[in-house]
């Protein structure tokens, strides 16, 4: 489909509608409080990181296990089990994520201990190349592993997201082929509009589409093109282009969002200084990270929101709906689907 870029601004209040946010990060230690999600609109969905190459699969499955008991303790929250547990109460449905395969520790079985604590989403790569594949800041690509396709393969079969975003190139295009259901990128931007190694190119994202899977588009400034504090319009703006540019590319029915909020601001970015090796100058040369925020997502805060940015710019209410919640929602119905059975706790 073609959205018009000149609509005239609605005069009427723009609703919110349903939200998926397909990643945002609480901090990676004892300090993560799953209060803070409630920074998030009644209804939505929420998945939260849990890991990535630094973390192993006790620390992962450690930070799991509290943030669940966290999560059934406090009545606004309610953990994702079927796709049934999304969007039809008020309290916000919660799934997980990983980053990278390091926290499976080289055991495949790991897939279906951490799908049945609520993982519903894997990232085969972060950043750099690991047992399962090449990452978006190697400077040799080296594609999927043969542990790679295992792990894709498993990835299906129990029911998990298999997740583009941080991987290289040529991985991303890999895991697309591999698949046999629907690949996602749960936070990534295009790099035709913002040439940053972290964006995904017109190649990876047709792919995935032609996969049926979905792009969720980030609100990270360094992967907007618009970084600084105070351009947090800006921010919300560039947001709407990739959205844009995405439904131009492939259909609207392959982009969501995955803001990639991070509540543990300023501990991301003091990791980001002290670890130039993990963190290369792609990621620091613009200064401290600054992300959209959930009310902005949704049009909660004092600016004007995300979808009366994109209203203004043509999108109309069934358009909003398919890229706040609907395309993320049918494309999980689809992969999500299985029910492993496992057979003791993580590690044992
Ligand atoms: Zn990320």
């Amino acid at each position: 489909m073609r959205i018009a870029a000149t609509s005239p601004r609605p005069s009427e209040e723009v609703e919110a509608p349903f939200l998926w946010e397909q990643h945002c990060s609480l901090p990676l230690s004892s300090e993560a409080r799953i209060g803070d999600l409630a920074r998030y609109p009644a209804g939505a969905f929420v998945s939260v990181n849990i890991g990535y190459s630094p973390q192993s699969s006790a620390d992962s499955m450690a930070l799991l296990r509290r943030l669940r008991a966290d999560a059934q303790a406090d009545s606004r929250f309610r953990l994702v089990r079927t796709i049934e547990d999304i969007g039809s109460a008020e309290s916000i449905a919660v799934a997980f994520d990983l980053e990278d395969a390091g926290p499976l520790g080289g055991d495949l079985d790991n897939v279906a201990r951490f799908y049945e604590l609520g993982v519903r989403s894997l990232q085969p790569t972060y950043n750099h190349a690991n047992a399962a594949g090449g990452g978006c800041l190697d400077a040799v690509d080296t594609g999927l592993t043969a542990y790679g396709r295992a792990l894709v393969d498993r990835l299906n079969e129990v029911g998990m997201f298999a997740d583009g975003s941080h991987c290289s190139r040529r991985t991303g295009l890999e895991l697309a082929e591999r698949a046999r259901v629907p690949m996602i990128y749960s936070h990534s931007n295009f790099a035709t509009l913002w040439d940053h190694p972290r964006n995904i190119t017109d190649e990876q994202a047709r792919a995935c589409a032609a996969a049926g899977g979905v792009i969720g588009i980030n609100g990270v400034g360094i992967f907007l093109g618009c970084n600084a504090a105070d351009e947090r319009h800006e921010r919300i703006v560039a947001m709407a282009r990739h959205i844009e540019y995405g439904a131009e590319l492939v259909g609207i029915e392959h982009i969501g969002i995955g803001s990639d909020y991070s509540f543990d601001a300023e501990d991301f970015n003091t990791e980001l200084r002290r670890n130039p090796a993990a963190f290369s100058e792609a990621y620091t040369r613009w200064g401290p990270l600054c992300w959209v925020s959930p009310e902005d997502l949704v049009g909660d805060g004092d600016v004007p929101g995300l979808p009366e940015v994109l209203v203004a710019r043509g999108f109309r209410p069934a358009d909003l709906a398919a890229v706040f919640g609907e395309n993320f929602r049918r494309v999980a119905r689809r992969v999500w689907r299985a029910r492993p059975t496992v057979r003791g706790g993580c590690g044992s």
